[in-house]
């Protein structure tokens, strides 16, 4: 629907630098990705984001105890981690500026910062179970930023089909949405030729192959895990303000909304404010929600 192949060509194109530049190059970005993810565990630390992870890990472990079997160890940790605009301003504004300029960035951080968080947590508990580590597919940290002001210098309001890249802001009509879809998160498989080997798959539903006897793997069926999402259009606000242009249409900005980014009913007709950010992939360029409430 959309041509994105125009936007994403700034790689490659820095053919010339030496190879210890990009060395240096690699390692800083390692470090700042370092530093990103100590910025958020000690954000979690701060707030009550902590208490959630501790709280996760607790029934992951107490529900393995409980079975004991080998594929409840590959259960997935799903956290719903809320951060506050308020809080990001008093104990990491650091923070605030990669969420609104970085959005899928801070994502990645937040990922690998909660994982180090429940690698630890697994450590001081490596006693009382038989679970030292979990696979980083395993962990579905679903992030939103909540009570965010709508300033021009925090987010930017896109007219003229002109969006910036990072965090942006959709405010309008709701004219249509779609009926919930199924997105699979996390799959868990067993080698059903007796190898006693599970593995997992997360962006696809096909059967893996068994690492020791390569057959097709088979799936638990009841330990899938899923969330709702769906596309809604969305109709400017400056429709209602100005809604006869003669010879012109509005056109509505199609929004992909997962079920974690939103509480309550959708209604037609009603007026939303969704902070999000476009997010290409090889096949759809869409704009991916944040957060929605009504305006
Ligand atoms: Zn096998």
């Amino acid at each position: 629907m959309f041509n994105v192949n125009t936007v994403i060509q700034t790689q490659g194109l820095s053919t010339n630098s030496s190879t210890s530049t990009a060395f240096e190059e690699h390692s800083l970005e390692r470090h700042s990705q370092f530093h990103e993810q100590k910025l958020i565990e000690k954000f979690c630390r701060a707030t009550q984001l902590v208490k959630l992870i501790e709280g996760t890990v607790e029934n992951f472990l107490r529900n393995y105890r409980r079975t004991r079997k080998p594929e409840e160890a590959l259960a997935p940790l799903r956290l719903r981690l809320d951060f506050n605009y308020v809080e990001l301003v008093e104990h990491a504004p650091q923070l605030l500026h990669l969420v609104v300029e970085e959005p899928l960035q801070f994502a990645e951080a937040v990922k690998y910062s909660v994982y180090g968080q429940v690698r630890d947590l697994l450590k001081a508990n490596a006693n009382d179970n038989g679970i030292k580590a979990i696979d980083i597919a395993q962990l579905h940290t679903h992030w939103r930023l909540v009570d965010l002001p709508l300033q021009q210098n925090l987010l930017y309001n896109p007219t003229q089909y002109l969006y910036r890249l990072g965090l942006a802001l959709v405010n309008g009509f709701l004219s249509a949405y779609t009926p919930p879809e199924t997105l699979v998160l996390q799959s868990i498989w067993y080698c059903a030729g007796g190898c006693l080997r599970n593995a997992i798959q997360t962006s696809s539903t096909d059967a893996p192959l068994c690492p020791n006897c390569s057959r097709p793997m088979s799936e638990y069926q009841k330990l899938r895990v899923t969330e709702n999402y769906r596309l809604i259009a969305v109709l400017p606000a400056e429709c209602a303000q100005n809604p006869r242009s003669v010879d012109c249409i509005y056109r509505p900005i199609l929004v992909r909304l997962r079920a974690h980014t939103y509480d309550g009913d959708l209604k037609l007709g009603a007026n939303y404010v969704i902070t999000g950010y476009y997010c290409g992939t090889a096949s759809s360029y869409q704009f991916e929600a944040c957060h929605l409430r009504k305006a």
